[in-house]
């Protein structure tokens, strides 16, 4: 009975969720050494101004340079970081990288902001909004550059004390945006207790709306939305011309998107900008 017992449980023993399963842990293991060793590289995706076009700032995005694997996707060691109790190291040091380039942007005169993403866990360290005063006063990066995104999973789960970690980090004046909204477990009656500054609608509501009404419906209702709560707001996953045009016509403040820019190294975001003064000046 024992045997068939065990074996019962091991059917519902699913390896692939499994945070201790041997290669997830040597994963692991190395990724504690490629925070140390420079693995880790953070790519810029520009944000536009629609109604100026202008580059607006940029979003921090993390890639894993694995000297075996290639380069390894964020959706995959991100989730695992945070399994694994290693988000905090990884947090700081993605904190450490953007804001030392924002700084580095912001003295040679380019006004972009730079926006970070936060993870669940990350919410509930109160040390974060001290350490994040004293990083951007060391850069000498106005507080108002630095735009932290959250996704409302994030907030959901223990809601008071990530609401008291987001009121400090409102109260030195850092931005709070909310990622991929409209796809988490929406409850509308929690935004206003946070200090929002922006709504980032969820890429799957953008793609395709072109070529679909309800999406069109949905991306207007939010854009509405975030106004009358006065929030500025984004589009994600803007791929198309059609897509940039459409968002202008219903007063979208900013897009995002592989057809705006990929996400890129920082030494070519340079050229980016560079691109962007020629076709403003003609
Ligand atoms: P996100 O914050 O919503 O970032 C947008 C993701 O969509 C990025 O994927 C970006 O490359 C991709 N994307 C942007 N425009 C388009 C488009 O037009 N079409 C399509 N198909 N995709 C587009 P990425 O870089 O793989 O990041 C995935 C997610 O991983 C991010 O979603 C974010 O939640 C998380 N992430 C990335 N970097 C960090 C980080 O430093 N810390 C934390 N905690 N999470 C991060
Ligand atoms: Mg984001
Ligand atoms: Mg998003
Ligand atoms: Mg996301």
């Amino acid at each position: 009975f024992a045997a068939a017992g065990s074996s019962k449980a091991w059917a519902f023993y699913d390896a692939s969720i499994d945070p201790h399963r041997p290669e997830r842990l040597s994963l692991m293991g190395e990724l504690r050494e490629a925070i140390t060793q420079g693995h880790l590289e953070l790519y810029y995706q520009p944000k536009l101004t629609l109604a100026t076009r202008h580059l607006e700032g940029v979003e921090a995005l993390v890639r894993w340079n694995h000297p075996q694997r290639g380069l390894i996707s964020p959706d995959v060691f991100i989730a695992m970081a945070e399994d694994t109790g290693n988000i905090q190291h990884l947090t700081r040091w993605v904190l450490g990288a953007a804001v030392t380039q924002a700084s580095r942007w912001h003295e040679q005169g380019l006004n972009l902001s730079m926006a970070v993403n936060l993870s669940a866990h990350d919410l509930s360290d109160v040390d974060l909004p001290r350490y994040l005063a004293d990083l951007t006063d060391l850069h000498r990066l106005p507080h108002a550059l630095l735009t932290l995104e959250i996704t409302e999973r994030a907030v959901i789960g223990e809601f008071e004390s990530a609401l008291r970690v987001l009121q400090q980090l409102g109260e030195h004046g850092f931005q709070i945006a909310i990622d991929d909204f409209g796809v988490g477990q929406s409850s509308l009656s929690y935004l206003h207790r946070l200090p929002v500054d922006e709504l980032k609608i969820d890429q799957s509501f953008v793609k395709h709306l072109i070529d679909d009404v309800d999406d069109r419906v949905i991306v207007r209702s939010i854009v509405e939305l975030s106004h009358n709560l006065g929030y500025k707001v984004t589009a994600e996953g803007v791929e198309d011309e059609g897509t940039l045009h459409y968002l202008s016509s219903i007063a979208c403040d900013h897009a995002q998107g592989f057809f705006v820019a990929r996400p890129m190294q920082a030494r070519a975001l340079h050229d980016f900008v560079a691109t962007q003064i020629d076709s403003s000046d003609v």
